[in-house]
């Protein structure tokens, strides 16, 4: 069933545990992501992000997932990720996406919480969430988020800005990164408490892939609700199938794809269990 964004989240912040956000980009993503929530019980947010408009459109997105959530009895979100287009937020929140992210972080502070608002005025009118993010996350590899310096996020802002603008959630960035991490991860967790003494909202936690257990768990305790995953499903997906068609067997593509939703689901439900446990 779907169920509203912020409600989902807020539940997440109280008890202490995080709702995964997955990205998903085709039929076999978004079927590895609600199959994996309804077998195991657990609320999900599917997560659309606007940098894959070349591969699907916002109400062929909302259509599958509506169908597919109706015939879930698990909860489940749907979120428009990082879009910085007014357009394509409008064209979302008419296709029936639980939430929208209005992603200004490479704005300048006043203009991204001026434009924050803006996007939260005509999406909370129709009932829509809003996650926004303040501070930058830096690219590591194997990811197509765009290149940033990283910024973490400044507490003092974070307040005014989440007081401000109303959004339902907010991203902030503490050390994690877009993709795989290139080193040795390192995530202040020091920089989270503070955000999360002075902004009583669920916080998002983006770069989730590959981010160590003990650290996720952290996160979790100090007020992250909400934890987002794409890189580490693709790069899954791409190996196992690439050492598919290495076997040699006559693969048939309505095969693969089969394989495909067993791949995603087999990243979805590690993470899952994770931010349940925390
Ligand atoms: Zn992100």
């Amino acid at each position: 069933m779907m169920v509203s964004f912020s409600d989902m989240l807020t539940t997440a912040r109280r008890e202490r545990y995080a709702v995964g956000s997955f990205n998903v980009y085709n039929y076999e993503t978004i079927r590895g992501v609600i199959e994996s929530g309804r077998e195991t019980r657990t609320p999900v947010i599917v997560a659309f992000g606007a940098g894959y408009l070349p591969n699907m459109e916002v109400d062929e997105v909302g259509a599958l997932v509506r169908t597919m959530a109706a015939a879930s009895d698990t909860p489940v979100a749907l979120h428009l990720d990082h879009c910085k287009s007014f357009d394509v937020i409008v064209r979302a929140v008419k296709a029936g996406f639980s939430s929208v992210m209005y992603d200004g972080s490479a704005l300048p502070f006043e203009e991204n919480m001026r434009q924050t608002a803006r996007v939260v005025e005509v999406a909370h009118a129709a009932g829509v969430g809003v996650e926004a993010e303040l501070g930058a996350l830096a690219r590591g590899e194997h990811s197509n988020e765009e290149d940033a310096s990283e910024i973490y996020t400044s507490p003092d802002e974070a307040k005014v800005f989440a007081q401000s603008t109303k959004v339902d959630a907010l991203a902030v960035s503490i050390g994690t990164v877009h993709g795989m991490y290139k080193g040795v991860p390192k995530v202040d967790v020091g920089v989270l408490k503070k955000i999360a003494a002075v902004v009583d909202i669920p916080l998002v936690l983006h770069g989730g892939s590959g981010t160590p257990e003990a650290i996720i768990r952290e996160c979790i305790a100090n007020g992250i609700a909400k934890i987002n995953v794409n890189t580490e499903i693709s790069v899954n997906a791409v190996d196992k199938i690439r050492a598919l068609l290495a076997s040699g067997k006559g693969w048939h593509l309505s095969e693969i794809s089969r394989e495909e939703v067993g791949f995603v689901k087999e990243i979805v439900k590690k993470y899952m269990a994770l931010f349940r446990a925390a």
